[in-house]
């Protein structure tokens, strides 16, 4: 059910306390809208499901046709304190009064204000940041900062990145190259050498989880380890919401600590609360070097950060690294407010408490369904339940896309399939659901799985 797709379907209605559905779906009115952008905007900016959102609040999205949907999506794991927080809101239209839209990397009393709360939640030691604007530049600036500093420290043969498959780090060159999505990887013309792929030990499609595999596998790519500058890995993998075990995180830690390589936990996706704990990487039991934040640091504007240690954020002197956007006051103002709201609304342990009621009835459908659900991963309020083909492991993207589309036409929104062969559908509501809302839209997937296996 792409965006491209625009044949109209009668669906029953549906009326609740947290949905409503009273059209066809896609919404006959929508449709001129929905082809003005298919034909002014690249295709690439079509793949979504074909509802217009209108508004959203809370857990909840709406259209302007009467129709609302208990949300699935977050956006994209970004309204982790839900939708148009009220303190979010707020801080932004009371900047906006205030008078001042942007300051380059003037100083200002908000960026001391961010960059003091934002360090002050960072893991002990990962005591600097740098503010930019999207996931993948700050995924591209962590980079730079580990190889300039392993350079500095091992000479420029010390240049080596390390990161695994199926990992999603960005659509910029240097994020998509540090990537391990094979499709993405195709579509890059200049292939980075020095950039070194280790199967991802998510027990699935890579059942190895030890760490040998990971020492063989550079020593067949003919890596000397200290050469390797950096280790980047999501902390879970988004597409599949894939951990790895802890003592494989737990030995990467060491590997880097005996080599003198940075470790990097990309957060852009699974901090400020998603996993049940503040950043996802604390299920590990380890520390890194550097983290990469995003998303959900400003419930829907525009800001990310890398924290890291010291020594690794000063390699650079004064100027020598910027950004037009870098602390945006309108960004930073919403990232502050909803830092401080993450705190008060409680969400983390919100997210830890629903999560196990999400993981325990989602594992119930899993075996219910364990004919088409290959696998079932992630933590806290971040699920991804890994459609297959009958009888097997090979993913399954028609269904996927199916569920999708039931999900969608009973009121529940997800985004489009994601992860290994587009076949996952991934659960991240935002994070002050309330567990009512929560059970009523486990039961609609159940009865969404039910119709598209049965319809097949
Ligand atoms: N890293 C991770 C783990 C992500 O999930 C994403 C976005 N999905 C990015 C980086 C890139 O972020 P952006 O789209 O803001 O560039």
């Amino acid at each position: 059910m792409a965006m491209e797709d625009l044949t109209v379907r009668n669906v029953p209605p549906v009326e609740t306390k947290y949905r409503r559905i009273v059209t066809p779906i896609p919404v006959p009115e929508s449709i001129p809208t929905l082809e003005s952008m298919l034909k002014n905007e690249a295709l690439a900016m079509a793949g979504q499901p074909p509802i217009l959102w209108d508004r959203a609040e809370g857990f909840q999205v709406y259209d302007r046709f009467g129709n609302k949907w208990i949300d699935w999506t977050s956006g994209v794991l970004v309204t982790n304190a839900g939708h148009c927080h009220p303190k979010v809101q707020k801080a932004i239209i009371d900047q906006a009064s205030h008078g001042l839209l942007h300051a380059f990397t003037f100083p200002t009393e908000l960026r001391a204000k961010f960059s003091e709360k934002l360090v002050s939640v960072a893991p002990e030691g990962l005591d600097k940041t740098y503010l930019f604007t999207t996931g993948s530049e700050a995924v591209e600036g962590a980079l730079k900062f580990a190889r300039t500093y392993a350079q500095n420290i091992g000479g420029a043969d010390k240049n080596i990145v390390v990161s695994f498959t199926n990992s999603f780090h960005g659509r910029t060159l240097g994020s998509q190259l540090a990537g391990g999505i094979p499709e993405l990887k195709t579509w890059i013309v200049n292939r980075d050498p020095d950039n070194v792929q280790i199967p991802f030990p998510d027990g699935f499609r890579c059942p190895d989880v030890s760490f040998d595999l990971f020492l063989d596998t550079l020593e067949a790519a003919g890596v000397a380890p200290n050469r390797v500058a950096a280790v980047i890995t999501e902390s879970y993998q988004g597409g599949n919401a894939s951990f790895a075990p802890a003592d494989y995180m737990q030995k990467v830690r060491g590997w880097c600590d005996q080599y003198q390589a940075s470790l990097i936990f990309d957060e852009v996706q699974a901090g400020f609360g998603r996993a049940g704990t503040y950043w996802a990487h604390e299920h590990y039991g380890v520390k890194p070097d550097l983290i990469t934040c995003g998303k959900g640091i400003a419930c829907g504007l525009p800001l990310s950060a890398v924290v890291g240690r010291p020594e690794i954020m000063d390699v650079y002197p004064p100027a020598s690294m910027t950004a037009t956007h870098t602390g945006n006051p309108i960004c930073l103002a919403a990232a502050h407010a909803n830092l401080l709201a993450i705190e008060e609304d409680g969400l983390v342990e919100n997210s830890r408490r629903l999560g196990e009621i999400l993981h325990t009835e989602l594992g119930r459908l899993k075996d219910k369904f364990s004919d088409r659900v290959g696998a079932l991963h992630g933590k806290g309020l971040v699920a991804a339940l890994h459609i297959v083909q009958s009888g097997g492991i090979e993913p399954d993207p028609q269904l996927t896309n199916k569920i999708v589309r039931h999900c969608i036409e009973k009121g529940l929104m997800l985004f489009a399939p994601v992860g290994y062969h587009e076949s996952s559908v991934k659960v991240c509501p935002p994070l002050m659901i309330e567990e009512e809302a929560l059970r009523e839209s486990i039961d609609v997937f159940e009865e969404a799985m039910t119709e598209a296996i049965s319809l097949q």
